[in-house]
């Protein structure tokens, strides 16, 4: 078994990479296990214009580049894989499928995922004209028709981006009233070729004969009036979910599973074990949010580090072998 880590960050994306880039410079020599689609959901997003520093804006895909190189620069190590399952003690271990990394401190950044409708025909037609990423699919659906399921900004968002492609793309929301900001929801109202539907379901997704997406079948959900829609793409962008799986009944989550922290604090309920970015968050959900909150959990795991002595080897364990040795390898920066 490899020496412990001081830190073990878990997942990339703004969260991550922060936690990372902060503890790099801590001299703590980070070990991201940055997923093997890295990046975060940034990665799926084209122009980010709410960043600072950026006044241009920058492409989302680009901006992760950025700070994963800033992380990289400091000595931040990153292994390209999905951490599979979280083992609580002290240390704690991580585990990627049968490879087991230690470490005194865990930061969870596992983020979040797009969140599904569960109607018939979404599943089955994922791929085939199902899609939850306008920015990685729109140019499949060059004039044709589309629709986009939600009414907050990343449906404005998404919606924007597939007009340029698309001949004419249709909201389809389930309320009157719109989550959406209302510079996202006035550009895309100012957009020609994108159309509204509202109080709208989806209630399931039809095939034509070709096997591909064809048309979905919508509900009023005032009048109760059902109707078919025909279409090449829809693109769902209904929010998030935690991508909280390996850590369930190992910290505490709440009941949509996001991570629980203390306080203003990153510290979940395991000693040495801190949570950041959308993996805790289903309130701002912002790439600057998720970043103050990665260096946040960065400064509280130093901390911790700080304040908590590496466990002593226990009798039985010493002098024989690597986990005795691993368990008190000091902590390099402190
Ligand atoms: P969101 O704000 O939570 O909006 C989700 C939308 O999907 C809501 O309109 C919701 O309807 C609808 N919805 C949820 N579950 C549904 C279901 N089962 N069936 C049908 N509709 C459903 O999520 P988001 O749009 O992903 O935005 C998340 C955060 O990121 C927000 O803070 C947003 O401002 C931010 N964001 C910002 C930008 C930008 O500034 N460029 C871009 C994207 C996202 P109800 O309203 O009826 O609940």
């Amino acid at each position: 078994m490899a020496d412990v880590e001081n830190v073990i960050i878990i997942g990339s994306g703004p969260a991550g990479y922060t936690a990372a880039l902060y503890t790099a410079r801590a001299n703590l020599n980070p070990l991201v296990i940055e997923g093997f689609l890295w990046g975060g959901l940034l990665q799926q997003t084209t122009d980010v214009e709410n960043y600072p520093g950026f006044p241009d804006g920058i492409m989302g895909p680009e901006m992760m580049q950025k700070f994963r190189d800033q992380a990289e620069r400091f000595g931040a190590r990153f292994i390209t894989d999905n951490a599979t399952r979280l083992e609580p003690g002290n240390p704690h271990t991580v585990w990627v499928e049968d490879e087991a990394y230690q470490a005194r401190t865990v930061i969870l950044a596992m983020g979040a995922e797009h969140k599904k409708l569960g109607v018939p025909g979404e599943e089955e037609l994922g791929g085939r004209g199902v899609s939850y990423c306008a920015t990685c699919d729109a140019a499949f659906y060059k004039d044709r028709a589309t629709i986009i399921v939600g009414g907050g900004d990343s449906a404005m968002e998404e919606a924007i981006f597939l007009a340029k492609f698309s001949s004419k793309v249709v909201i389809v929301h389930r309320r009157d009233e719109f989550r959406a900001s209302k510079i996202m929801l006035e550009r895309a109202r100012a957009t020609e070729n994108i159309e509204f539907l509202t109080p709208y379901t989806v209630e399931e997704f039809l095939a034509g004969d070709s096997g591909l997406l064809d048309r979905a079948r919508l509900k009023n959900t005032e009048t109760g009036e059902a109707r078919e829609v025909p279409m090449a793409g829809a693109f769902i962008a209904i929010g998030h979910e935690p991508q909280s799986a390996i850590v369930q009944g190992i910290v505490d989550t709440d009941a949509d599973g996001y991570v629980v922290t203390e306080g203003k604090s990153t510290r979940t309920n395991v000693p040495g074990v801190f949570g950041a970015g959308d993996l805790c968050d289903h309130t701002y959900r912002q790439a600057i949010t998720a970043a103050g909150s990665g260096c946040q959990a960065a400064l509280d795991a130093e901390w911790y580090l700080r304040d908590t002595p590496a466990v002593p080897t226990p009798p039985s364990l010493e002098g024989t072998g690597d986990l005795a040795e691993a368990q008190w390898a000091p902590a390099t920066g402190q």
